[in-house]
């Protein structure tokens, strides 16, 4: 029976390339949870996917009120979900000044983390019903795990903190940063990276026992021609896929990567719940540098085979991923 597989961020980057690999091994309902239906519409064409193999909701994650009428339109379907994968989210380095969602969060807080944490609250019961190999993903990133050279030795670094800008944001302050630091764009968007990967664990240890539903992150590499990287300048946008394919090695095709992803969604190999997932194929050793770290932490690159990354001290500790828990819980107002 095909397995029904909601995927975030689908018209785009990693999350088309990974319809387009499920497209291409078969056997799965991809409901494309997606800001523009019409763009989702135009990329399901470009990509072939069969009309009965697709359908097209929309989802607007700077929105609370967006994702629970995404799920109360999800369960009118009838559809049994066996895989929810929480992939889209934004990436503003290049902002002088915070923008805030209606909600009142810093938008990159809200579209990567919040928003995902109440879709995967929302559906868990639905989800745990199912029969077919029930998993949730969430895509976390080598950025914000700072065990890892693209997170540990680029500024700047992802940091919770003790999550003081967070909770003033739920007191309705215009804080920019979980930290509650001046406002950095880019470390916005590795922190709410690490606040994923975070809620993966959190979602293991608190739900696996019980549902049996498969939890993962995972960090797909360097897929450097996406539109993530849209505010960055021209010359940027040029240089940074011929240095990450033929300095670092860390680069990653959007088809390869999608296949990554598509894995995580259904291989065998991905079936361990409560792994950050990560590929080690190119990375390179510069010098004295050497950018996969011995290659075995997650420094990502084309080729090589999925294995498990251990995530950061800061990702794995206990204490703040229960404080995240519950304040995330009351920015989505399950409290
Ligand atoms: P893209 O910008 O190509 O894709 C992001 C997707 O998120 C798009 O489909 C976009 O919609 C959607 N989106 C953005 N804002 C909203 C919103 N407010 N409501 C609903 N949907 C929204 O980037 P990538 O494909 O590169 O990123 C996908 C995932 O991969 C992200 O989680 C990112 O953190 C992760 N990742 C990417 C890496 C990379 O090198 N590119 C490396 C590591 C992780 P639309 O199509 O309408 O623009």
């Amino acid at each position: 029976k095909d397995r029904t597989v909601i995927i975030t961020g689908a018209s785009s980057g990693l999350g088309k390339a990974t319809v387009a690999a499920l497209n291409n091994a078969g056997g799965h309902h991809i409901v494309m949870a997606v800001r523009d239906a019409a763009k989702a519409e135009q990329v399901a064409q470009e990509l072939g996917l069969p009309a009965k193999s697709y359908s097209i909701l929309e989802l607007q994650l700077d929105s609370f009120e967006s994702v629970k009428t995404f799920v109360r339109k999800f369960k009118a379907t009838g559809r049994q979900l066996d895989c929810l994968c929480c992939n889209a989210a934004v990436y503003l380095p290049n902002q002088p000044v915070p923008t805030f969602t209606p909600d009142g969060y810093e938008e990159s807080v809200q579209v990567n983390h919040l928003s995902h944490f109440l879709l995967c609250r929302l559906l868990m019961a639905d989800l745990a019903k199912s029969k077919n190999d029930p998993r949730m993903i969430i895509v976390g990133s080598i950025t914000g795990n700072t065990n890892t050279v693209g997170g540990g030795a680029v500024a700047p670094f992802a940091n919770l903190g003790d999550l003081k800008g967070l909770e003033a944001m739920i007191d309705g302050e215009q804080k920019s940063m979980m930290d509650g630091k001046e406002y950095w764009g880019a470390k916005c968007y590795k922190d709410s990276k690490l606040a994923n990967m975070m809620t993966v664990l959190q979602l293991h240890d608190r739900y696996h026992e019980d549902t049996g539903i498969t939890f993962s992150s995972m960090y797909p590499g360097c897929i450097a021609e996406t539109a993530l990287f849209r505010q960055k300048r021209g010359w940027f946008r040029w240089f940074f896929p011929i240095f990450m394919k033929f300095v670092t090695g860390g680069y990653v095709s959007q088809e390869e990567a999608g296949e990554r992803l598509a894995q995580v969604v259904s291989s065998e190999d991905c079936s361990e719940s409560g792994v950050y997932w990560a590929w080690n194929g190119g990375a390179k050793t510069v010098g004295w540098y050497d950018f996969s770290m011995g290659g075995v932490r997650g420094a990502g690159g084309a080729g090589g085979k999925v294995f498990k990354c251990n995530p950061s001290a800061e990702c794995r500790d206990k204490v703040l991923g229960d404080k995240l828990w519950e304040l995330s819980e009351e920015a989505v107002g399950m409290t």
